[in-house]
């Protein structure tokens, strides 16, 4: 028998043992000063394929243990020098792997040294005589539950770092109580400690005030209608403000306890990165362009606004300059660069504001121009292209571009904007190889009515403003905070004998290429001034919005004729708010930032609107003169989905926070929606959830009544 055992203490390599008794690479450790029973431990377990090694006193088995790292060790009770509990108790001291199986071999029906076995640390005992059978059985239990142990503790450990690192922490909410039950890693997250927001009122306590209403109607909502909770909020602990994630499930704790589950992260830092990621991911770094992705995205947005019946069209323009490739060698690499900045700079101050632009590729460039026939698109194309034609100065060169030109026409060609900027890029192609300019995708049939007809429109527009069939509607704002009504935007209407109320997006470029839109704007302005003089006589605190065009910015006598219109009609000029978009502002920043300073200087507000779908550069923005940021309606529509979206928004409202500006955000119409722009930071929005443009008397009555939409959602407290 002897001579099948491996050496005490030795480890035989797994080559040298018989093929039957292959080790399984478990080394067990046998400590027992009684030979006979040390000898019988080994030959059993040994022909079970385990790895034997062998100690006759506690302080030996404590070498072995150190060593070896046993996977189990079998321990007598009983023994010189060390024993058993003691033994067992530093063995346990010593495990690093917390959970290494330690069986004690005591006495039957020792009911006290088994008791004092495990309250040593031993994780089973067995009793002497061993019964053989059942010991080999208990081994392997032991073992099997060890590595179990083990597992479950490292997976533990993964998760716990992995919480630590994600700033993740679970909660629970009891809603019979309004307790709340957190996670260990909850300061991680919020820089408290449980104990500190043992309840709902002490959460909500540390919840940003602007925050706070929308919480509670959303936790609300929860309580009262099972909705899944997913809300992103900024508290105040520890002298930081952060901004967290809290999400979260109704489900049932015992017998009829109703609890909200859920986790909370910290994603300040997240939302951070993601804000510059994403903008940098939908602009060209080198001109600072909207990439093709942004594009498509505003293509999207204004073909869903077309007025079909009306046959408006869009046109989706691939621009491409001829052999940029010459140029490039002619001027280096810096030069080719500084050609392609100043041609999209001169694109920047060619476009209006329904058009958008795009850098997208090496040197090409796509357009949108919305139309109201496609001739008169084209006549907008051919002027832009004049435009482009002329000479650009760099440095010592003079550089002359030419281009090949595609277009693709919506609705004729479909309404897919991706379709239509492919088809837009071959029909550029198909015109650069049959050396061609400009080449519309499919030859259409001369739209001869329609040219007729606009040519009608034009017409009328010249004796509107005589016959006055202009009016101004006003849109509510709303400040969050408050939930009241703070402010109107004007917005112009045309009310034709024929056609009826014809929207401005309709007319206002025809106003401005007739050269029109002065003598409009000039009455646009006073009758926006007369209403608000009207509101404030009558103790009605509105900021009135007011909208410029890109030609009226550019008068010499703009301020002169504002100062007048005040005057005049008596309003105080901090009730007037006036929009220009951002890039009609950028065309000539010095100017520009001169006259809004002085506009500022008498009092008045300067909003900039359509804000993030523009192409100004922050340090632009940083240097404007301006009150209010108005974010465009394209962010707000997918801000439930689009993480982008969310994203810029906030990267809006982080930049409107820095330069203490405020934010309005536009076309706001669910709820939902709302839900997202205030807990991105936003201060105010307009909308059709608000209300949509209406008469000045409509809107008392709207003031009078108005209650926040979702208040009643609200918690009473
Ligand atoms: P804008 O300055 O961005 O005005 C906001 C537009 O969004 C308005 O369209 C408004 O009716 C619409 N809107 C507001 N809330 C919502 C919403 O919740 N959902 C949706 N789908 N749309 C919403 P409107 O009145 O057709 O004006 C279009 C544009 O015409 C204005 O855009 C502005 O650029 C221009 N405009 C309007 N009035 C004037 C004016 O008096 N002078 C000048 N120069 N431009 C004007
Ligand atoms: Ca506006
Ligand atoms: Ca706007």
């Amino acid at each position: 028998m002897q001579s099948d055992l491996p050496l005490r203490n030795t480890m035989p390599p797994a080559s040298s043992a018989p093929a039957a008794l292959l080790p399984t690479g478990e080394v067990l450790l046998i400590v027992d000063d009684d030979t006979p029973t040390r000898l019988l431990l080994r030959g059993v377990l040994s022909r079970q394929g385990f790895v034997v090694i062998e100690a006759s006193d506690g302080m030996e088995a404590l070498a072995l243990f150190t060593q070896h790292h046993p996977a189990l060790v079998l321990l007598d009770v009983m023994m010189p020098v060390l024993d058993g509990f003691a033994t067992c108790v530093q063995m346990r001291a010593l495990d690093q792997d917390a959970g290494t199986p330690l069986i004690m071999l005591t006495g039957a029906n020792d009911l006290k040294a088994i008791d004092h076995a495990f309250s040593a640390g031993a994780t089973d005992f067995i009793t002497k005589p061993i019964n053989w059978t059942l010991l080999t059985q208990r081994v392997r239990y032991a073992l099997r539950s060890g590595q179990l142990g083990r597992e479950v503790r490292r997976s533990h450990l993964r998760q716990l770092s992995a919480c630590r690192i994600a700033k993740l922490a679970f909660w629970e909410w009891r809603l019979s109580d309004d307790s709340l039950h957190w996670s260990d890693d909850l300061y991680a997250v919020l820089g408290v400690a449980s104990p500190a927001v043992a309840w709902l009122g002490e959460l909500l306590a540390l919840v940003h005030p602007d925050d706070r209403t929308r919480v509670q109607r959303l936790l609300t909502l929860t309580r009262q209608a099972n909705t899944p909770l997913e809300l992103e909020l900024r508290v105040r602990t520890a002298g930081e403000e952060r901004l967290v994630r809290l999400v979260g499930e109704r489900g049932v704790q015992g017998a009829d306890q109703a609890v909200v589950f859920g986790a909370v992260q910290d994603v300040t830092a997240l939302r951070q990165t993601e804000a510059l990621v994403d903008y940098l991911a939908l602009h060209d770094d080198l001109t600072d362009l909207p990439n093709r992705r942004l594009f498509l995205r505003r293509s999207a947005e204004v073909l869903s606004t077309l007025d079909l019946d009306d046959g408006e069209v869009l046109l989706i323009i691939w621009l491409d300059i001829a052999r940029f490739h010459r140029h490039n060698e002619a001027l280096g690499e810096a030069g080719g660069d500084l050609l392609l900045t100043r041609l999209a700079r001169r694109l920047r101050r060619l476009v209006v504001v329904q058009d958008a632009l795009a850098r997208v590729g090496g040197d090409e460039f796509a357009l949108l121009i919305r139309a109201a026939t496609l001739a008169a698109g084209l006549d907008r194309l051919e002027s832009i292209l004049v435009q482009l034609r002329r000479r650009f100065h760099l440095a010592a060169d003079e550089t002359i571009l030419t281009f090949s030109v595609g277009v693709a026409v919506a609705p004729e060609h479909g309404t897919d904007p991706n379709q239509l900027l492919m088809l837009a890029q071959d029909a550029q192609r198909l015109a650069r190889s049959q050396a061609r300019a400009v080449l519309v995708a499919i030859p259409l049939p001369p739209s001869q009515s329609r040219f007729t007809e606009t040519l009608a429109v034009e017409r009328a527009l010249h004796t509107a403003l005589e016959r006055g069939e202009f009016f101004l509607v006003y849109q509510p704002q709303m400040e969050l905070r408050t939930g009241t009504i703070v402010g109107v935007e004007a917005l112009l209407r045309w009310q034709h004998p024929t056609l009826g109320v014809v929207p401005p997006v309709r007319f206002i470029p025809l106003l401005e290429n007739l050269g029109l839109i002065s003598e409009v704007g000039q009455w646009v302005l006073e009758e926006a001034c007369r209403q608000a003089q009207r509101w404030e006589s009558v103790g009605l605190n509105l900021r009135v919005g007011i909208n410029l065009s890109p030609r009226q910015f550019l008068e010499p006598n703009l301020f002169a004729t504002i100062q007048q219109v005040i005057a005049e009609t008596g309003v105080q000029p901090a009730h007037l708010e006036l929009e220009i978009t951002e890039s009609l502002a950028m065309q000539d920043p010095t100017s520009a930032i001169t006259l809004l300073g002085r506009l500022r200087a008498i009092g008045l507000k300067i909003a900039i609107d359509d804000f993030g779908i523009g192409h100004s550069s922050l340090e632009y923005l940083l240097r404007f003169p301006i009150d209010t940021i108005k974010i465009d309606r394209t962010f707000v529509t997918n801000i439930t989905h689009a993480q982008a979206d969310r994203v810029i928004v906030r990267a809006v409202t982080a930049i409107g926070q820095t330069m203490g500006l405020s934010v309005i955000a536009e076309g706001v119409e669910t709820l939902r929606q709302c839900d997202f722009i205030e807990a991105l930071g936003v201060h105010e929005i307009q909308g059709y959830l608000i209300g949509k443009p209406m008469a000045a008397a409509q809107l008392e009555t709207l003031i009078a009544e108005f209650v926040r939409p979702g208040a009643d959602l609200a918690l009473s407290d």
